[in-house]
């Protein structure tokens, strides 16, 4: 599901001002299919898809894509940085404490920003980050659930 006019991956890149190349074309297929993926996810893999590529060219990718705005990065606490291309929507995720598992949640008035701070401290918000965290449906079903 894009949010975006544009889908085709090579039109976005270029639209961004980014060379097409094959592995920014993969990691942007693949955060397609697999989103909230994280770095070490992604490099395995491209790799399946792309032969050798270093975690670190990978990481470079992500870090382009991730500065033209096409792939927003977020970083739940404890969790390492996680990469997905809805970007632009100030959208929330919920996050399962015991398994990690992620969700979209959409924003809750659906403007930025969704949360009124009770204080803004002179400062002029624009956005809000909100982490929901409890037990997906799977841990869930299974609670009582020995760790
Ligand atoms: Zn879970
Ligand atoms: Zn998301």
């Amino acid at each position: 599901m894009s949010t975006m006019g544009v889908t085709d991956p090579r039109e976005r890149l270029r639209a961004a001002g980014l060379r097409v190349t094959r592995p920014r074309l993969a990691v942007l297929d693949l955060l397609a299919a697999h989103p909230h993926a994280d770095t070490d996810a992604l490099a395995t893999q491209a790799r399946e898809v792309l032969g050798a590529v270093s975690t670190q060219a990978v990481y470079d990718v992500l870090r382009a894509l991730t500065d033209a705005g096409l792939v927003r990065r977020f970083e739940p606490a404890g969790s390492p940085a996680r990469y997905e291309l809805r970007v632009g929507d100030n959208h929330h995720h919920v996050v399962c404490r015991s398994c990690g598992a992620i969700a979209d949640v959409d924003c809750a008035v659906g403007q930025q920003p969704c949360l009124d701070a009770s204080q803004a401290h002179g400062f002029a918000i624009e956005e809000a980050e909100v982490t929901y965290w409890g037990l997906c449906p799977t841990c869930s079903a299974s609670t009582g659930n020995t760790l």
